[in-house]
């Protein structure tokens, strides 16, 4: 089975428009997302337009505060301290990469937890590693997501989690440990990753290297997920070698159309999640 992301994104999107088009007849409010883009790097041009449109699509009212690439991070720190104790902001989010000049920690512990749509704020780490409510980064979450469509209870699996970085799998380690998984992280140092591989009912690919996720990786019925984005020619391919892997697996995500467009439907659900906890 391919699993569509893309119809998954919209079906969430319309879950997220339907809510907040209720809580706007009962309120008269919507929720605000403050999205700082620093620079004119095109990849982040372009997550922002999409992040933006799509917020609009769902009735997020979006703003994008722009800044030139020689900005002080001075300056960036009094703007999200000005978004902080903005009662209207419901949700703030910077796009990485910044530019060399800023301290992307500085930038990130600055967010306030209840506006950190991408869930990268220390506290909200913390109480996601120690089982509590907390704001999830969209990438795990939408993951997590598509997992669950496809296996209601993954109480029990072996996950075997490609890549430890913040943004993916440390974070998809904690929400799937909190779904009772047994979980495994693999890393550039870890031995025989084949081996690992081979162990799971469910991988999540999350490494940056094209196609490395082979069909002799994936035991039969497995539940693949491939996070990675790589570009490899005009083409972009994910980290599991898709056309091999089709056959072995019992589902898998295309790239691309799997695991991209859960992961703005997610910033969107965490928005409208930011937005409720302040009505309350
Ligand atoms: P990252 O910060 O570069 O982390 C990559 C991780 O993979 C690291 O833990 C690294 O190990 C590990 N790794 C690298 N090469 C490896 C190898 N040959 N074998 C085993 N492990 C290896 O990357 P990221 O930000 O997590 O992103 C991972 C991929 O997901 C990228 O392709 C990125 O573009 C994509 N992505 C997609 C979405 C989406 O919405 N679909 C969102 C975010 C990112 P070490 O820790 O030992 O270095």
């Amino acid at each position: 089975m391919i699993i569509d992301g893309k119809k998954e994104a919209a079906a969430l999107r319309e879950e997220i428009k339907k809510e907040i088009s209720l809580i706007k007849k009962k309120t008269n409010k919507i929720p605000e997302l403050a999205v700082i883009l620093v620079g004119d790097f095109l990849p982040s041009q372009i997550y922002v337009r999409n992040k933006e449109k799509n917020a609009k699509e769902v009735g997020i009212n979006s703003s994008v505060i722009r800044y030139s690439k020689d900005i002080t991070e001075k300056e960036i720190l009094k703007k999200i301290n000005e978004l902080n104790n903005d009662d209207k902001i419901s949700g703030i989010l910077v796009q990485l990469p910044l530019p060399n000049q800023i301290n992307k920690e500085q930038i990130i512990n600055s967010i306030h937890p209840s506006k950190d749509v991408d869930g990268f704020n220390p506290e909200n780490v913390g109480k996601l590693a120690s089982g509590y409510h907390a704001i999830v980064p969209c990438t795990p979450l939408g993951c997590l997501l598509l997992l669950k469509r496809i296996e209601k209870n993954l109480s029990g699996k072996h996950a075997v989690i490609l890549g430890r970085s913040n943004l993916n799998g440390k974070p998809m380690a904690q929400l799937l440990l909190k779904e009772n998984c047994t979980v495994t992280i693999t890393h550039s140092r870890t031995k025989n990753l084949k081996e690992e591989c081979l162990k799971g009912d469910i991988i999540i690919a999350a490494v940056g290297v094209a196609n490395l996720v082979k069909k002799d990786w994936v035991k039969d019925g497995s539940i693949v997920i491939d996070v990675g984005i790589n570009k490899m020619g005009e083409k972009i391919v994910g980290d599991v070698d898709f056309n091999e892997v089709k056959n072995i697996a019992k589902a898998i995500t295309p790239v691309p159309g799997g695991v991209g467009p859960m992961t703005i439907a997610c910033l969107l659900k965490n928005t409208l999640e930011c937005f409720k906890a302040r009505l309350t």
